[in-house]
């Protein structure tokens, strides 16, 4: 007689459409790993066309008295909702954790920064206020005013589930536009509880939506007639993607893309600190970071040499494990898939004529279960080497030496990407001139991770973002806003008269 396996039944992740959670019928679905134990832990409902398009239609009627909504009730919403993440952090953290799989104290530093654009969208009323300029000409007065698109949507990455989701929903629901969040398929789970905090926070029921899946959904927001407005962060190629298939279907795209962030260290810097630096901003998150530190590139063999020593040095005192285990300090990677992507870069770099100088296979929590790899690390990396010029988005710190600052420079600005980018050095002239020539959209002066506080905007230059207009802060608002701009007079009736010429105002 055939033995069953025991059936297990897993945990199931479902859409948010109309202030309730609502099972998908479309009868596909993905799997959600446990990244740290390589287990199968919920099942994630695919939208299908028809439930994208129910979505929307409660967006659509949600948004005909949402926009209604004066600015003070809005902002009255976020502050509640910017409590109640706050009391939450945990939670969430955990959530995050649980399926993407970094560090609880990581989980924690998302929700934190995630949490900044919550507070700013509190500002609404003072950041959508207008311009007025009286006798424009006589008794003529022009004023523009800052009115919502409508429906608007977010399309987010596996590596920020709460954050970027954040980065998007909390200005363009304080401007007053309704919002569709497909998150990422990997983590879909935090989404939903940030949905349900907006609700406890007293947002009218349809104002915020979320439906899960993959393509077939990403596909139905870009072409839907009555989605205004496409945000995204993820991949290059899918950034391209989003941003062409967006704008040819009428709507204001704005698409975020990968990015290879490389930090040069001159030989004035100091190297401990450039080396605790580079450390951090590596391997933090195992790497799986649009700002993450991905090359650095040191001036001078002397300099190169001693970078290399102090990183290898710190290497070993690296902890990593299971997220959610007390002093981890990184966790495993977000599929299987992507861990052996990530190893093959390691695996090709002699091939293409670097050196790995430390080998993560090689840490023994690669052979567990879990998605792991160990932090490495390798020298002598070049422009044409894979390890080089592609996005790895793991683990894994190339070094490239250059003889002087103009090489290095040259090297970040031929580069494809130009997300973020950082120097070391104790040279304020030199940091200053860096800062005036580079082709990034984020520099970094003795900061190995610029991200932007939520007042000014997040964005990359080149291939890391299709678009006219950065992410949240200002430019978020004018991205969720279309400016109107009213003429008016009041004129004595008696004055009236035809006058078929060009309006003139002097
Ligand atoms: P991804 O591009 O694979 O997925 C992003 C989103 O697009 C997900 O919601 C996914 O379901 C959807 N998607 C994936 N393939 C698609 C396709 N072919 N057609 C339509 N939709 C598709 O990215 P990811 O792996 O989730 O995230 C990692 C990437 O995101 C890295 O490249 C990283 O640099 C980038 N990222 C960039 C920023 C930034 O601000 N520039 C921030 C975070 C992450």
């Amino acid at each position: 007689m055939a033995v069953k396996e025991p059936q297990v039944t897993l945990k199931r992740v479902s859409h948010w459409i109309g202030g309730r959670l609502v099972e998908g019928r479309s009868g596909r679905s993905g799997v959600v790993w446990n990244p740290a134990t390589g287990q199968p832990q919920a099942t994630v409902d695919f939208a299908s066309v028809e439930e994208v398009d129910a979505a929307v239609a409660v967006a659509r009627e949600a948004y005909k008295t949402w926009r209604q909504t004066p600015l003070s009730r809005r902002a009255e919403i976020m502050f509640k909702f910017r409590d109640l993440v706050d009391q939450n952090r945990r939670k969430i953290a955990e959530l995050i954790t649980l399926e993407h799989g970094k560090t609880l104290a990581d989980a924690l530093g998302e929700v934190a920064r995630g949490l900044e654009n919550v507070e700013f969208a509190t500002g609404i009323p003072h950041l959508l206020k207008g311009g007025f300029s009286e006798q424009a000409s006589r008794g003529v007065d022009v004023y523009q005013i800052r009115q919502p698109l409508g429906v608007v949507a977010g399309i987010t990455p596996f590596n920020f589930p709460a954050m970027v989701p954040m980065w998007m929903f909390a200005n363009a629901i304080a401007c007053g536009n309704t919002f569709i969040l497909k998150p990422s398929e990997k983590d879909p789970s935090p989404s939903l509880f940030l949905a349900e905090l907006l609700q406890q926070a007293g947002l009218p029921d349809g104002v915020f939506n979320v439906v899960q899946g993959d393509k077939v959904a990403v596909d139905r927001i870009l072409e839907h007639p009555e989605i205004k407005a496409v945000s995204f962060v993820g991949s290059t190629p899918v950034a391209r993607y989003i941003y062409e298939t967006g704008t040819k279907h009428g709507k204001r795209v704005q698409a975020l893309g990968g990015a290879k962030n490389h930090m040069v260290v001159l030989p004035d810097a100091d190297i401990g600190m450039a080396a605790d630096a580079a450390v951090s901003a590596a391997y933090g998150s195992a790497g799986e970071r649009c700002m993450a530190i991905s090359v650095v590139v040191a001036v001078g063999d002397q300099t190169a040499d001693a970078l290399i020593a102090a990183i290898k040095e710190r290497m070993p005192r690296i902890k990593v494990g299971p997220g959610l285990e007390e002093g981890v300090e990184m966790g495993p990677l977000i599929t299987r898939e992507h861990r052996d992507k990530v190893a093959s870069y390691i695996e090709n770099a002699p091939k293409e004529g670097a050196s790995v100088v430390v080998d993560g296979r090689q840490d023994p929590i690669a052979q567990s279960e879990g998605f792991f790899l160990g932090p490495s690390l390798i020298d002598h990396a070049r422009p044409g080497m894979k390890c080089y010029d592609d996005e790895i988005f793991g683990p894994v710190l190339s070094v490239v030496r250059v003889k002087t600052y103009d090489e290095a420079l040259k090297l970040i600005n031929e580069h494809p990407y130009g997300n973020g980018t950082a120097i070391f050095t104790r040279d304020g002239g030199a940091a200053r001139q860096f800062q005036f020539e580079v082709e990034a959209g984020m520099v970094g002066i003795n900061v190995p991770i610029p991200v932007p506080v939520a007042y000014y905007s997040f964005g990359g230059w080149k291939a890391s973002l299709f678009g006219d207009l950065h992410m949240y802060g200002p430019e978020g608002v004018q991205f969720y806003t279309r400016a109107k701009v009213v003429t008016s007079r009041w004129p004595d009736p008696s004055t009236s008269k035809v006058d078929l010429g060009f309006p003139q105002v002097r």
